[in-house]
């Protein structure tokens, strides 16, 4: 596997490689887990090359984030890659990708400001930073394809968003989430929780499971009386505080009636000092 840690030998790499065949592009913060493998063996499939980015973003990380915990368990991640193959592998420093000038910030209107979004939870200026990093490395990749996770479904219709706004040219594609047996989102920060914690964490999926049960069988419930039902069994699990439930378009992310779709139901919580994101897409 090729490792290469600055811009300019990456560009250097890029330019050798054929103009006319595809590049996919798998950009993560690392702390790899089946959920990351899984795009990176869809790319690995559907490409001549892939390349995988480590990048802890600290421009999308509030002041009270978890930015300097942030596991970075590089070895492990080393040989996950080689394990499967991965033939290029692009980790930057921090200053490689923001130079002490750095002033380009890429916002993303109104898909930006809601769920994760929102004054009350992380709030615009994340996925400003991640709308930032992701066009930097489009710009500099120039991959063919480049795959997000459903998981992260918000961050994902931002990403479409950017990708067709500033003409990159990208395909842009969509993986199912990846869960652990008990239905938990597989999450690079699952493994801050306890095993007290992650017992509650269990719960998460399980009442968003509720809600989707809901969804198809009450077919006259609101919206709201569905998500005050799925915050109800949350309500009960020790040591959850419930960021947002919402359901919601997922083409503009904005509140929507029980009865359309699709429809996304997502969610985001606390368990203890660990914030949790998960969803489902009915369709
Ligand atoms: P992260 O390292 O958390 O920034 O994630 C990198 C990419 O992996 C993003 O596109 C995520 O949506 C995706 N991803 C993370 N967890 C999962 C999962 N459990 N299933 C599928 N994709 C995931």
């Amino acid at each position: 596997m090729k490792i290469i840690r600055s811009v300019s030998s990456f560009r250097a790499w890029r330019d050798r490689f054929p103009f006319d065949a595809s590049i996919g592009l798998v950009p993560t913060m690392g702390a790899l887990h089946d959920g990351h493998m899984s795009l990176m063996e869809r790319s690995l499939r559907e490409n001549k090359t892939t390349v995988v980015t480590i990048f802890v973003n600290p421009i999308q990380f509030g002041p009270r984030e978890d930015l300097k915990k942030y596991p970075r368990p590089w070895r492990n991640d080393l040989a996950k890659l080689r394990g499967r193959g991965v033939p290029v592998l692009f980790a930057p420093e921090p200053r490689a990708m923001y130079s002490d000038n750095f002033s380009t910030k890429i916002r993303v209107g109104g898909l930006s400001d809601r769920l994760c979004g929102s004054p009350a939870s992380r709030g615009p200026s994340h996925f400003e930073g991640v709308a930032t990093v992701v066009a930097k490395l489009l710009a500099l990749v120039r991959p063919s394809r480049a795959y997000f996770g459903e998981k992260d479904f918000q961050q994902l219709r931002v990403i479409e968003r950017l990708n067709d706004d500033l003409n990159f040219g990208t395909r842009i594609v969509r993986c199912p989430i990846v869960r652990e047996n008990d239905g938990l989102a597989m999450s690079s920060r699952n493994r801050y929780l306890s095993a007290a914690e992650r017992s509650s964490a269990a719960m998460f999926p399980l009442a968003l499971q509720q809600g989707r049960k809901l969804l198809t069988s009450q077919r006259k419930m609101s919206s709201e009386a569905i998500i005050r039902h799925v915050k109800s069994i949350l309500s009960a699990v020790p040591a959850l505080r419930i960021d947002y439930i919402e359901l919601v378009d997922p083409e503009t992310l904005r509140p929507a009636p029980a009865r359309r779709r699709p429809l996304l139901l997502a969610g985001a919580v606390w368990i203890g000092r660990t914030r949790l994101i998960d969803n489902i897409l009915v369709s």
